[in-house]
């Protein structure tokens, strides 16, 4: 019987895979891949590897979970290595800990690599600290997506007092999330930051403020990161250190 890995990638940018995601990737028979993982990470995958892609298209599952889930375990039983491949990291908003209850449930040998979350890394690549001291010292990652049905609501009025808030798959609602935390407490003028594409070649950061974005929301599009909170006024101070520091490089190896 083979072993499923459910493997992060990291939020884009290559170099942010593990050693032990290179690993587990490089020595895999199948990988099934999700939309938002950077392609060149399946340039470690060996040639004759089963690339599957079971990613969403435009919020729609191409593949519903029930169905990856049985996958995992057929291929589980056809071949040895099988890597479960998600942007980021498995356990924040991956649903990948659905996925090991699953092949738990069905006695599948498994293993969880985890991954460099988007939730962080893509505000650091921005010049945004979640933290810092004297500014903010807690922070919540959220998910913007507003649940329907069954599924349970995100509860805005208890993220009032939390210093930093990382909103995920928050574009399409970011007007009514803004005005939720307003309604919860939180400043107006506080800013906001949306990063698109963060850590690839196409990352771009829009800057606002919750009462811009409750009332006239800035052109934003998916995959994005909203950061809310003082810590994003550091992100100009930052990027323009960053900056500094390529043009000291550039002169001290001149
Ligand atoms: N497991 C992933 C998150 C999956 S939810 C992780 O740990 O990063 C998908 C959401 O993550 C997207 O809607 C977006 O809000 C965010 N995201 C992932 N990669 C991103 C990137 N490179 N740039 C901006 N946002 C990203």
């Amino acid at each position: 019987m083979g072993k499923v890995y459910l493997v992060g990638a990291g939020p884009g940018d290559p170099e942010l895979l593990t050693l032990k995601a290179v690993r587990v990737i490089s020595e895999a028979d199948v990988i099934l891949y999700d939309r938002l993982i950077g392609e060149e990470v399946l340039n470690f995958a060996k040639p004759d590897c089963k690339l599957i892609y079971v990613g969403k298209e435009d919020g729609k599952h191409t593949i519903p979970q029930e169905e990856i889930n049985k996958l995992l375990v057929y291929y589980a039983s056809t071949h040895r290595n099988i890597v479960r491949l998600k942007g980021g990291d498995p356990f924040v908003f991956g649903r990948g800990g659905e996925e090991a209850l699953y092949l738990k449930e069905h006695g599948i040998p498994y293993e969880v690599v985890p991954g460099v979350s988007s939730a962080y890394s893509v505000p650091a690549y921005a010049g945004i600290p979640l933290t810092f001291r004297g500014i903010a010292s807690s922070f919540a990652v959220i998910t913007g997506h507003e649940c329907t049905g069954k599924e349970k609501r995100v509860n805005w009025r208890a993220f009032g007092s939390i210093d930093t808030l990382v909103i995920l798959m928050g574009v399409k609602n970011r007007q009514r999330i803004a005005k939720e935390l307003i309604e919860a407490g939180r400043v107006p003028d506080e800013p906001v930051a949306f990063i698109e594409r963060g850590t690839t070649n196409e990352q771009r950061t829009v800057i606002s403020t919750l009462r811009e974005v409750a009332s006239n929301p800035p052109e934003v599009k998916p995959p994005a990161i909203m950061v809310v909170g003082e810590v994003v006024r550091l992100q100009s101070d930052i990027s323009q250190l960053l900056e500094n520091v390529k043009n000291y490089e550039g002169a001290y190896h001149a």
